[in-house]
């Protein structure tokens, strides 16, 4: 059996959970201020990591929490340099 796998953007066998529990979350960027969507995987909860912004490339410090396919908390703040 086949599951779209949202993360590799194609049917895959491994990433069966992923289809069912990753959800596009739209955003402001902290640093450029600019409305972007970053692809979080609610299978793991809670989650904290680094992200480049789409538009200005900066590293976004990144923690939400989730239950079930719901997200019950999230921040995006800028990364110190
Ligand atoms: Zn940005």
């Amino acid at each position: 059996m086949h599951y779209y796998c949202f993360l590799l953007s194609k049917p895959c066998f491994n990433h069966s959970i992923h289809a069912m529990l990753t959800v596009e979350h739209h955003f402001t960027c902290p640093h450029c201020l600019a409305p972007i969507s970053m692809i979080l995987d609610l299978s793991v909860s809670p989650q904290k990591y680094i992200e480049d912004c789409e538009v200005c490339c900066q590293p976004i410090n990144i923690y939400f929490e989730s239950e079930g396919d719901n997200i019950t908390y999230f921040s995006s703040n800028p990364v110190e340099q």
